[in-house]
């Protein structure tokens, strides 16, 4: 049996989606600026898949942008509304959670002059209303909080979050990266100013994302070249991928994501009863459906998960991108977890392909590992 559980790192793309995109890899290569046929075809690929998009989260067609990933889309709505709005103000709200696509991206502009705020969680991961409140100043520019966190699947309250920015006249941008795959998002209700989208989450290819940014918002590029993508993202579009995020964000059935929050409790009520001395790292509910991120007493993750590789269970320690660092992860941190909880955290990440019994399977070979381990 192999048990895939990272849907968090990335998904499968989906056969459908593939198909989709084959054309635009064989004989449909036309550049989506040329004016002859060829060139026409591929640009209504991409307008396709921008309507799909768009029609998806409540958008026009001409709010979204498409980038190279989810990364791309967090550092051009951060960097490309923070320097061209810089004579309003130079302060940016952010928090101790996000994505390092944000993070870096703020250290960035910290190196540009401005000044950011990076508000604390409490420890299920939220924000505190009030605090961030209190940290608008009259020189805020930008809020950037993300809708759910990669790691402990925390879900904030993006209206309210949305509705303090709007009443503050400030522009409010939200990583959706995790969120767009599991809850079905209304930009406009939830006064989503700019929001970043990848593909790979959602069964479709990776190295393609997309920015919506609400019309009437400008924002500068952040690199230089031709003037695709209403001359916004300089690059020739990359078609086939474009037609992929399309066709797999129309497939998006948020109806099931209750089978997915199923499969979570199924999970967590026996690892909790099941395995000694584990915990979940923050709050059970206000949280991505298939997310699980538990600690295991005296028992490392790292050591644990090459265990669980050899009988084909596929799941991390923190988030994909930050494997390769050896720091404890700053969200549990964030969330007031010691160094050593930390190092013993495990992320399983259910999607809309695992059952209980998938469920079942790792809960089983964990109970042995542990045994092992421990014994
Ligand atoms: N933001 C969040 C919350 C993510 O989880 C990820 C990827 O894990 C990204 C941004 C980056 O997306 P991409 O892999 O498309 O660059």
């Amino acid at each position: 049996m192999k048990v895939y559980a990272d849907n968090s790192a990335t998904t499968c793309i989906k056969e459908e989606v593939v198909e989709e995109m084959l054309p635009y890899l064989k004989e449909l290569y036309g550049n989506p600026s040329s004016s002859y046929s060829l060139g026409v075809t591929s640009k209504i690929g991409v307008d396709n898949a921008r309507h799909e998009i768009a029609k998806k989260i409540n958008a026009k067609e001409s709010e979204i942008y498409f980038t190279s990933s989810g990364t791309e889309a967090d550092n051009l709505a951060i960097k490309g509304i923070a320097r061209l709005h810089k004579y309003k103000g130079k302060h940016i709200i952010t928090t101790k959670i996000e994505h390092l696509a944000v993070l870096e991206s703020m250290k960035c502009l910290e190196k540009e002059g401005f000044l950011v705020t990076y508000l604390d969680v409490d420890k299920n991961g939220r924000i505190d209303l009030e605090e961030l409140r209190k940290s608008i100043r009259e020189d805020t520019i930008l809020i950037s909080i993300m809708y759910a966190n990669n790691e402990i699947g925390t879900v904030q309250e993006i209206e309210k979050i949305g509705g303090i920015a709007k009443a503050n006249g400030v522009f409010f941008h939200t990583d959706a990266v995790q969120a767009f795959p599991y809850i079905d998002i209304d930009v406009c209700k939830e006064n989503i100013d700019l929001m970043s989208i990848s593909g790979h989450k959602i069964h479709g290819p990776k190295g393609v994302g997309a920015l919506y940014v609400r019309e009437g918002i400008d924002f500068l590029r952040i690199q230089d070249g031709g003037h695709q993508e209403q001359n916004k993202r300089a690059g020739t579009e990359n078609v086939a991928s474009i037609v992929g995020i399309g066709k797999a964000a129309s497939m998006l059935d948020y109806s099931k994501a209750q089978d997915i929050l199923d499969v979570r409790e199924y999970f967590l009520d026996r690892a909790l009863k099941e395995i000694k001395g584990c915990k979940l790292n923050g709050d059970r509910e206000n949280r991505l459906p298939g997310n699980v991120n538990i600690q295991i007493e005296n028992v490392k993750a790292k050591d644990l998960l090459v265990k669980l590789d050899m009988c084909n269970i596929y799941i991390s320690a923190g988030s994909a991108c930050t494997t390769s660092s050896s720091s404890p992860s700053h969200v549990l941190k964030a969330i007031g977890l010691l160094n050593k909880e930390a190092e013993s955290s495990i992320r399983i990440s259910f999607g809309y392909d695992n059952t209980k019994e998938d469920a079942d399977y790792i809960i089983d070979n964990l109970k042995r590992i542990i045994n092992e381990i421990t014994n």
